[in-house]
């Protein structure tokens, strides 16, 4: 039996990232609940990313524009460093067009309902990396958010680094707490993210997902697909077809499965029977 399930968790089945060709199942959420916890979430983005602006008065993954001033990526915790060329005091006038990133600390706080008591990694133990990317719109965005083990934070900026400057576009980062620690959720909003302490489907163990050491890009894109091909979300069904060249799939040996093999991280596009498109993790499970 899974162990430490999150509330969320108990009402959906997790993700079998860890537990090889298992189907994930999902309990249904009727549409209207859906709303309001959309809307909550949002409420929820909206607090993060006001807690993050700092007086800048903006709302998370603001496009930039020449007419309007970048903001600097910023974010709950206290810094801990710098990355790349980040700086914790950047002008408002930075380019965006440049990757930027930091690296904060993180509490229990921020991650409400991504953590708990019984996660195999404390809060101390994960870092937010708060970073700029390349959007879907060919737009570089402020304020993307990745909660990520301590241990690979800096490696990780690195291959976050390739992917902007690969303009590899991203649709969106927050981390899954602003979707109440639903995956499902997460998902269906095609959002990228990494931290979530939730069990492997069927295997009690912990995905690598609750230890920071795994990410899903795209995930809508770049689908869970069991071995028999069954995709969960409807809207995603398309791209279980990978000759498919649209903006965000990832294939075998590309640029970003290069970069994360780079600092040795394995996809899950390359699993025999079920193949997780969106997963990338340290142990390639
Ligand atoms: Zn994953």
């Amino acid at each position: 039996m899974p162990l430490h399930r999150t509330p969320s968790s108990r009402i959906r089945a997790v993700r079998g990232d860890a537990a090889g060709p298992v189907r994930r199942s999902y309990a249904r959420v009727p549409a209207p609940a859906r709303t309001a916890r959309r809307a909550a979430a949002f409420t929820v983005t909206l607090a993060l990313a006001s807690a993050a602006a700092t007086g800048c008065g903006h709302g998370e993954s603001k496009p930039a524009s020449s007419s309007s001033p970048a903001t600097p990526p910023v974010a709950p915790g206290s810094p801990t460093g710098t990355v790349g060329t980040a700086t914790a005091t950047a002008s408002p006038t930075q380019d965006l067009n440049r990757f930027q990133a930091q690296v904060n600390k993180v509490t229990a706080k921020d991650l409400a309902h991504s953590w708990h008591s019984g996660c195999p990694v404390p809060p101390s133990g994960l870092r937010m990396i708060v970073m700029n990317y390349w959007g879907m719109d060919s737009r570089p965005h402020a304020d993307g958010r990745l909660v990520v083990n301590a241990s690979a934070a800096n490696k990780l900026t690195g291959v976050f680094r390739k992917l902007f400057e690969n303009k590899y576009p991203i649709h969106k980062m927050v981390p899954v707490d602003a979707y109440k620690g639903s995956d499902f959720d997460s998902i269906e909003d095609d959002n990228t993210s990494a931290f979530n302490c939730r069990n492997a489907t069927g295997s009690g163990s912990w995905s690598q997902h609750a230890y920071g050491l795994a990410i899903d890009i795209n995930p809508c894109e770049n689908p869970y697909v069991t071995a028999s091909g069954h995709i969960d979300h409807p809207r995603c069904v398309k791209f279980g077809d990978r000759s498919r060249r649209d903006p965000g799939l990832i294939h075998a040996g590309d640029s970003t499965v290069k970069a994360f093999a780079s600092i040795g991280w394995g996809w899950g596009g390359s699993w025999v029977g079920t193949r997780d498109y969106q997963h990338f993790s340290s142990n390639g499970r």
